[in-house]
């Protein structure tokens, strides 16, 4: 329909040029809350925004959706430079969830 991009976190229309989130989540992405979502994990939440994970799983189901979302991305060849940081550890965290299963 149309080629407007949207940022993957928030689903608003980008505003960067490339990448896949917008700047503010890109912000958010970056150092200024690794050290909450290290927290969230140490307490047993989505270690993305905080809220409750589902059951059997690290994440809540918006950002799971979203890493689903982001693995797609990645392996149709889109912008590995951005992704290629997170979607190491959030490839392992998916062979780990789905190792429980
Ligand atoms: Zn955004
Ligand atoms: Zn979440």
């Amino acid at each position: 329909m149309s080629d407007e991009r949207l940022c993957i976190m928030c689903q608003k229309p980008m505003d960067r040029i490339s990448g896949i989130y917008c700047k503010e989540c890109l912000k958010i992405h970056n150092d200024e809350t690794r050290e909450l979502k290290r927290k969230y994990r140490e307490q047993g939440l989505c270690p993305n925004c905080g809220k409750k994970p589902m059951s059997g799983h690290v994440r809540c189901k918006r950002c799971q959706e979203v890493l689903d979302r982001a693995v797609r991305i990645y392996q149709n060849g889109f912008d590995p430079i951005e992704l290629e940081l997170d979607l190491k550890k959030l490839k392992k965290a998916l062979e780990n969830e789905n190792k429980k299963c």
